[in-house]
């Protein structure tokens, strides 16, 4: 199951296929991306004198080069070690120091800054991948086909968890881990075959790289968007120009597909987006009535993810078939889960100590699965903590109903107690977006000297819409318990976020404990 591997297995069952292109430019075969790839691996491990299991991090934009470092790496026996572009250069050092990586692919500007602030790593060689050194690279010979024999456990992508909190942590990924993953991304996200296109709109470094997999394993093609990101006119353009074209999009992203569709008035489905099969979304909450309004926008083209990086994509997924059928049914129960657990994927709900609750209990979701990360990188008591026996503590508190859909509630940490009380903040939120006004919201427990905690909204409005407390505290008693609904608003232009578009609880306590606020009564 190594990746290598199957790469070659797929060079030799659709050589001549598409595999990789920029934008609507014409694409590399199979055959002719696998000669680039294997003179890129020669180059790794000859000039650059890398020895197998060394780690070759990439701080990049989204690019074809990207694809092609990934794959090389790969046949090289390398490690990669994936880090958003956006992060600050004394960030992407941290990860170069603790990965103890010997190569460094970068371009453009970030390539620049990097060079001046990571110069002191000692053993540390920069490349820049739009530079003379990757150009002769690839004139050079290819090393050799050499199939990959016990090389399923080796680290293939060393993912440092963005997290919200604390210095990142490095999840030791194997080869036989991703392999899995892809296996059921086709088994319950969608079945890949030779005319399907994956769009790389989402960063490469996260899941959206990773996506690559399943879609290499079946003959996909792998276009990359020329901006790196996500433009919405170049997007909809690439979903007009390619038919069977699918992406990975945090649901804040979804979200902004929806707004350009409406002001391009394609909200008819058959108008909008036609070359578009599938938005595969997750990594954040994704609330009932922005899963109606994508719906309402897109047709039954949205499926939802649930995962983590230390189990990557695979935990649960609710397929488009589902979502769609729950929409039109007024299911909201089912738009509110994260659908059933993966095919390899088995799920337990644990408590405090770690026993498991009865059915239909909330307690902390526990994943076995052979996608689970081997562990934390030069990080044994993290690994220890976070996976007694093996299994995978999730950190995230949830229940399996008795359809055996699978109902986030929040992040351990997240969880409010009021008045020794539980108070989910997603349950609340949920409510909230209710509101035609309000455009987003996070909800997070504050200290309160009566109750423990106090539940607290910060909720950003729409352009030009109005609303204030007395009717967002009117929806919630119409909604859900007295004691649930917020005792402070604080209305916003934005929220803050991470790189992956997670919102910093964190930061919105920092927020709070700066300003003064009048109270009502509970
Ligand atoms: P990361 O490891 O950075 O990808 O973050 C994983 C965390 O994001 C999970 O543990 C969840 O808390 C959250 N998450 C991922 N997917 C979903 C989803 N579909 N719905 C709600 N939260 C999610």
């Amino acid at each position: 199951m190594h990746l290598s591997r199957l790469f070659q297995r797929s060079v030799h069952m659709f050589g001549d296929r598409p595999a990789l292109a920029l934008g609507s430019a014409a694409a590399l075969s199979y055959a002719e991306l696998d000669l680039r790839v294997r003179a890129l691996a020669r180059w790794l491990r000859e000039d650059l004198k890398l020895e197998p299991g060394d780690r070759v991090t990439l701080a990049m934009k989204n690019c074809t080069e990207y694809a092609e470092a990934l794959l090389a790496i790969w046949h090289a026996r390398l490690c990669a070690v994936p880090v958003n572009n956006k992060l600050h250069p004394i960030e992407i050092a941290y990860v170069l120091e603790n990965s103890g990586s010997r190569v460094c692919l970068s371009h453009g500007e970030l390539h620049e800054s990097l060079c001046a602030t990571v110069k002191l790593i000692p053993g540390l060689q920069l490349v820049d991948v739009c530079g003379e050194s990757w150009r002769s690279a690839l004139a050079g010979p290819a090393m050799a086909v050499d199939p990959v024999r016990d090389g399923d456990d080796e680290v293939a992508w060393l993912f440092y968890t963005s997290g919200t909190t604390g210095r990142p942590k490095g999840v030791m990924l194997s080869h036989a881990n991703l392999a899995m993953m892809a296996l059921n991304f086709s088994a319950d996200v969608l079945a890949i075959d030779e005319d399907d296109v994956l769009l790389h709109v989402a960063p490469m470094s996260h899941g959206g790289g990773i996506y690559s997999i399943p879609y290499f394993l079946r003959g996909g093609l792998q276009v990359v968007a020329p901006s790196g990101g996500l433009d919405e006119p170049e997007l909809f353009g690439l979903l007009n120009h390619y038919r069977r074209a699918s992406l990975f999009a945090a649901p804040t992203i979804v979200g902004r597909m929806v707004q350009h569709a409406k002001t391009l008035q394609l909200a008819a489905r058959n108008e909008c987006c036609p070359g578009l099969r599938c938005i595969l979304t997750g990594g954040a909450p994704f609330y009932v009535e922005d899963i109606k309004a994508a719906v309402a926008c897109f047709g039954p083209r949205i499926a939802q993810v649930y995962g983590q990086g230390e189990t990557p994509m695979t935990i649960s997924a609710i397929g488009a078939d589902h979502i769609a059928a729950a929409v039109t049914t007024g299911d909201d129960e089912m738009l509110a889960s994260v659908g059933y657990p993966q095919t390899t994927v088995d799920i337990d709900i644990l408590d405090g100590d770690g026993q498991p609750v009865p059915p239909g209990a909330t307690g902390e979701v526990t994943v076995r699965s052979p996608t689970v990360m081997l562990g934390y990188w030069d990080n044994p008591k993290a690994t220890a903590q976070t996976l007694p026996n093996g299994a995978l503590r999730t950190g995230d508190v949830g229940l399996v109903d008795a359809r055996g859909l699978l109902h986030l509630k929040d992040r351990s940490k997240d969880v409010i107690i009021s008045g020794g009380t539980n108070i989910y903040p997603r349950e609340v939120e949920e409510v909230l977006l209710r509101h035609l006004a309000v455009e987003e919201v996070s909800v997070i427990g504050v200290p309160d000297t009566e109750w423990g905690e106090s539940v607290t909204a910060f909720v950003v409005r729409h352009a030009d819409a109005s609303v204030d407390e007395a009717a967002l505290n009117a929806l919630c008693i119409a909604s859900i318990a007295r004691f649930k609904r917020p005792k402070h608003y604080v209305f916003v232009p934005q929220l803050p976020k991470n790189p992956t578009g997670k919102v910093l609880k964190d930061v919105l306590r920092e927020t709070f404990a700066a300003i003064a606020l009048p109270t009502h009564a509970q």
